[in-house]
């Protein structure tokens, strides 16, 4: 998978050299651009914002830094004529389960008015072969960018919760980590992606490891009964329980 990310704060993604992703992009699994939105100014301060319309505290990111920026990794393209279906591409704006299986590449603008990442957005992404994240700072940027990239490919806005963050790179960070370990071959053991929590609409059991005994709390017996069918009977009735506690609002859409 490609990955491209634009953002005046390019140190932030220093930390993709680490762990299961930078060996990922060792073994060009992933192959990653960080691109300094300021490269794409022409002024002598580089200039990415400027006062809002209307007015209002606060400043907005500046939309020429982000088309140059953005054309320079997607190509210019002329805007999709409705009528010519292959050409047309699917402005995502909806749920996962809408997505239009596309070649092409998906530019995301993590935003707190998007649509909630989830766990099936993110192996819905993991699919894709090319991902576009432009990291908005300050009020955000200009809506025009948005407007203008919706008419030419696939955009979407991508919430990573119900709260403001100062900028779009932790956000950013967080998504290509949750896509990242769901590409074929980052995990190294891929059973282990398929008992966590959320990818059966459950949040996990929970876990335990040697000693059998520490501070007087013990391993429930059952997992070390070696009964194979009660440990995974135990399991399902932890995440059932643990569901019910902490997350009722996923039971409805649980798979039994
Ligand atoms: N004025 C914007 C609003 O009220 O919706 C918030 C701007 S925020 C200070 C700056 C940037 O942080 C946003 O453009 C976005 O890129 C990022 N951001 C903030 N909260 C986010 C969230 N919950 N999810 C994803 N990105 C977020």
């Amino acid at each position: 998978m490609r990955i491209d990310i634009v953002t005046i704060f390019p140190e932030f993604f220093d930390v993709l050299d680490l762990s299961l992703l930078g060996k990922a992009r060792q073994s060009g699994l992933i192959d990653l651009g960080v691109h300094n939105l300021r490269d794409s100014t022409h002024d002598r301060h580089h200039t990415v914002d400027d006062t809002p319309y209307g007015g209002g505290a606060g400043m907005v990111m500046k939309p020429e830094p982000w088309g140059n920026a953005l054309d320079a990794i997607l190509g210019a393209q002329p805007e999709s004529d409705p009528a010519d279906s292959a050409t047309t591409k699917t402005p995502i704006t909806g749920n996962a389960a809408d997505a239009p299986t596309d070649t092409g590449p998906i530019l995301i603008f993590p935003s707190p008015a998007g649509d909630q990442f989830t766990q099936a957005m993110a192996r819905e992404l993991s699919l894709e072969q090319h991902l576009v994240f432009g990291c908005g700072r300050y009020e955000g940027i200009d809506q025009r960018v948005v407007d203008h990239y919706s008419q030419r490919g696939r955009v979407r806005l991508v919430s990573l919760g119900d709260y403001v963050l100062n900028g779009g790179e932790v956000a950013v960070m967080a998504m290509i980590e949750a896509i990242g370990r769901l590409i074929p071959g980052v995990v190294g053991n891929p059973a282990s992606l398929v008992e966590e929590s959320h990818e059966d609409g459950l949040l996990e059991y929970p876990s335990y490891t040697k000693p059998a005994s520490w501070r007087g709390l013990d391993v429930p017996p059952v997992l070390r009964s070696g009964d194979h069918g009660a440990i995974s009977t135990w399991r399902r009735q932890q995440q059932i329980e643990r569901t019910e506690r902490v997350r009722p609002d996923l039971m409805p859409r649980r798979v039994s």
